[in-house]
């Protein structure tokens, strides 16, 4: 009797990749069907080989592209030298790689973590600390509705978004949240009672929204009338991507917080935060009191600072790149009369939709690009600092198709 015999469909090396963490990884993040497996500037790769224009950088991540060759030597160079040595002893990147953020910031010291919510939980603390040795009933935070911080306890509790609150409440006490424009808010909620005001100048993962000149301000002289921080978290918009060092540096005359926080782009991919402050904030923290095993580590900060010397060269490039691409997509958006607004500065830049855009993504990797929907309706973009004008104009014309098929399936309501 003839045996039908199934032919073996074998799963491909994406399938087996995605299998794999289905089974071992905790479920927590959703995911795109997309196994990345090199990436060479603004570009990357996938298991089979189509090339994707990433528009994205790993949320903001390699802010160089993808294998720099300043970044590459580096590397290469210092981990065949000294990767790590702890926080005992001395090596020769971090107190350089200190002074040169500091001269970049105009504040005066750092301390060196792992990534933006370690840097967040660090800010927190010296807050507290600050407060504390004022008077124990200084604790409390003013921090913005919509904002994002990041996600320990710490983080979250001063991060005005229930959705990402909600399953560990309570959190910790003593926070207000105010709405981003509404200084009269802001004037309402700083009192003796408040150790820091917490703010990022663009709301990120809120959906790219600029805090504008006279919220800042408003901060800044509340933050001194009351002696408490002015605390600038810069994890996204800083470190050269709003086409200054810094977004309070868009500002001028610049507005100085008392105490900054930056990650991403600064380890060019390696997981390099960081903590400034000028000498008042910095007097809350004594010996002891904080600290951190991998932080500030010898390959970190050499790759940091071949970073920061890199991206003080592209700073002119940023600026002019973000405007063409800006203004490249509000001309291809016009025609869209469901796009509500393109802003940002610098290469990070938001396209709101008036209706749930997630589907975008697929749409655009179908077209060769990686990009992002925040907050179901916005369209963020965070291109590497080294983007070029013919790269822009590649985006755009994929990004065109994304919004043609939206416009053909899109009916507006009624
Ligand atoms: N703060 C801001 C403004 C952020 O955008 C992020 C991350 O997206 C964080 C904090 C948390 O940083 P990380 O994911 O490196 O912990």
């Amino acid at each position: 009797m003839e045996t039908l015999i199934e032919p073996a469909i074998e799963a491909t090396i994406a399938e087996q990749i995605m299998a794999a963490e289905r089974k071992a990884l905790l479920q927590t993040y959703a995911r795109y069907p997309l196994v990345i497996m090199r990436g060479k500037g603004c570009h990357v790769w996938d298991v089979d080989g189509k090339k994707y224009l990433d528009l994205l950088s790993g949320i903001g991540v390699n802010a160089l592209g993808h294998a720099h060759p300043r970044i590459v030597k580096a590397i290469r160079d210092q981990v065949g030298k000294l990767i790590h040595c702890s926080n005992l002893y001395y090596h020769e990147f971090q107190g350089r790689l200190a002074e040169r953020l500091a001269g970049i910031s105009g504040l005066d010291r750092a301390f060196f973590c792992n990534s933006g919510t370690e840097a967040a939980e660090g800010a927190l603390k010296i807050a507290k600390a600050f407060g504390r040795a004022i008077h124990p009933g200084k604790n409390e935070i003013v921090a913005l509705e919509n904002s994002f911080h990041g996600r320990s306890i710490g983080a979250l509790s001063i991060t005005g978004q229930p959705k990402y609150r909600n399953d560990f409440e309570p959190l910790l006490p003593g926070v207000r949240f105010i709405p981003r424009h509404d200084t009269g808010a802001l004037e309402a909620a700083v009192s003796e009672r408040t150790a820091a005001i917490f703010l990022e100048l663009i709301q990120g993962e809120g959906g790219i929204y600029p805090l504008g000149e006279e919220m800042t301000r408003k901060a800044r002289e509340l933050a001194d009338r009351y002696n408490a921080l002015l605390v600038l978290d810069e994890i996204q918009c800083g470190v050269g991507r709003p086409g200054t060092y810094f977004a309070y540096q868009l500002i001028q005359p610049a507005v100085l917080p008392d105490l900054m926080i930056a990650a991403k782009p600064l380890g060019a991919g390696l997981p390099v935060g960081v903590i400034m402050t000028n000498e008042r904030a910095a007097k809350a923290l004594g010996t002891g009191m904080h600290g951190t095993t991998f932080g500030g580590g010898a390959l970190a900060c050499r790759v940091a600072l071949e970073c920061v010397n890199i991206i003080d060269e592209l700073l002119p490039h940023i600026r002019k790149t973000g405007q063409y691409f800006r203004a490249e997509l509000e001309k291809m958006t016009r025609r869209f009369p469901f796009v509500r607004e393109v802003r940002g500065h610098g290469l990070m830049l938001g396209v709101e939709i008036d209706f749930t855009c997630k589907h975008f993504v697929t749409d655009a990797m179908a077209e060769g690009l990686l990009i992002n929907v925040t907050h179901e309706t916005v369209v963020r973009l965070l291109p590497p600092y080294i983007i070029q004008e013919r790269e822009v104009d590649r985006a755009i014309r994929g990004l065109r198709n994304v919004f043609r098929k939206a416009a053909r399936n899109h009916k507006p309501s009624a």
